[in-house]
């Protein structure tokens, strides 16, 4: 692994953010970490979530009652798919027209495997719902929109690590399809109404309060309960493993930074050649490809019990390896993710033996 470059993210200084935060997704893994990020910084924060049973509500609400009471946080039950609703929620996170507004949205339904089987929660909540938050950020002039994106719209790349300018045109799932779909409209919408929007494209993201239907949480409650744990692709799969920590300190750094407007552009007369549209999209990855079985191994240390795996073949939908580079990232807000693996897993081991034995 390269270290040459690794810092501590606290080393280098964050911009404030001046402005009320709207973040959907917030009961979310992400969502409800970077909402405590962001109070910790001293931000108003305003979070929106339908509390959808994709998976555990009970988690959802663990996740809820760490924030709600705390100074500058508010929390609004609502659907992205419901225009009143998150209308309302707008009105309510940005009460002063003066002020920047800026949204983050990290609420869509989520997971490869699940998109197989369920196709219209997806069209629901990452189409119609994005379109949604895109509207609603035009009609509240939002100072910018962060929005997330995934690793898994590089689909079946085989050159790593993936750079944002390489070809995403071959989803190989409805999920990936639904996220580079994200980036399209919003570079619409960046473009045709000067709306700042960044997307993110995140890699396989663990933590402390993370997902029960990710690998690294099933694999560790299989483990403590003595169960079987399923390999796919026969264990031949290596991905950039990414702490929440990492990823939240990346958004928020991110917030107060939208892109630099293109002094070369002139609205009155649009060209496309150097018609500016404030629209990026950044990886943000460990820059580490790991292997699965690696993963595992490192998760059997930590919980001191060897797995009993049942190899099984690739998963439609899946991808074999996903690597991320990052330096379009670093360059932007001055920060990389650089949690190691073993370091990162422990602290989600550490939260998991207290929630799994509640
Ligand atoms: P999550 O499922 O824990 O969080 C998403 C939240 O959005 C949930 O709390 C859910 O209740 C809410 N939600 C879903 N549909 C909604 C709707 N229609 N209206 C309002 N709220 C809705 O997932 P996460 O891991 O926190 O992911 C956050 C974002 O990051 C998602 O957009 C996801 O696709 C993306 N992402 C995550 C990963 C990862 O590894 N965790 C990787 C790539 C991309």
């Amino acid at each position: 692994a390269d270290t040459t470059t690794s810092r501590a993210p606290a080393d280098l200084p964050a911009d404030p953010i001046d402005g009320p935060v709207l973040v959907t997704g917030a009961a979310g893994f992400i969502g409800a970490a970077l909402c405590e990020a962001l109070l910790d910084r001293g931000c108003e924060v305003t979070g929106f979530d339908n509390l959808t049973p994709y998976y555990d509500p009970a988690l959802k609400r663990h996740r809820l009652d760490r924030l709600e009471g705390r100074p500058g946080f508010a929390f609004r039950l609502g659907d992205l798919a419901d225009r009143e609703a998150l209308g309302a929620a707008f009105d309510a996170a940005f009460p002063d027209p003066a002020r920047p507004a800026y949204v983050v949205n990290l609420a869509a339904q989520a997971g490869v495997r699940y998109s197989i089987d369920n196709p219209h929660a997806y069209g629901e909540a990452n189409l119609t719902g994005f379109l949604n938050v895109l509207e609603a950020c035009r009609a509240r002039a939002t100072a910018h929109l962060v929005y997330a994106s995934s690793s898994s719209v590089y689909g079946g790349n085989r050159k790593v690590p993936f750079a944002e300018g390489d070809g995403v045109d071959h989803p190989v799932s409805l999920y990936a399809a639904t996220k580079k779909a994200n980036e399209l409209m919003a570079h619409a919408y960046a473009d045709l109404y000067a709306l700042p929007c960044t997307g993110l494209r995140f890699f396989t993201v663990y933590g402390p309060r993370g997902r029960p239907d990710m690998a690294y949480w099933k694999f560790a409650e299989a483990i403590l309960a003595g169960r079987p744990i399923q390999v796919y692709n026969h264990g031949d799969m290596r991905r950039d493993f990414t702490h929440v920590d990492d990823i939240v300190e990346g958004v928020a750094r991110l917030i107060p930074r939208p892109a630099a407007p293109d002094p070369d552009f002139d609205p009155a007369r649009p060209n496309p050649a150097t018609s500016w549209a404030p629209h990026r999209v950044f990886n943000i990855g460990n820059r580490r490809s790991e292997r699965l079985m690696d993963m595992i191994a490192t998760l059997e240390e930590l919980l001191g019990r060897e797995a009993v795996k049942e190899f099984l073949p690739m998963q439609p939908g899946d991808v074999q390896e996903t690597s991320a580079d990052v330096d379009a990232l670093e360059a932007a807000v001055g920060f990389r993710p650089d949690t190691p693996l073993r370091e990162g897993l422990a602290t989600f081991v550490d939260w998991f033996r207290g929630w799994n034995g509640r």
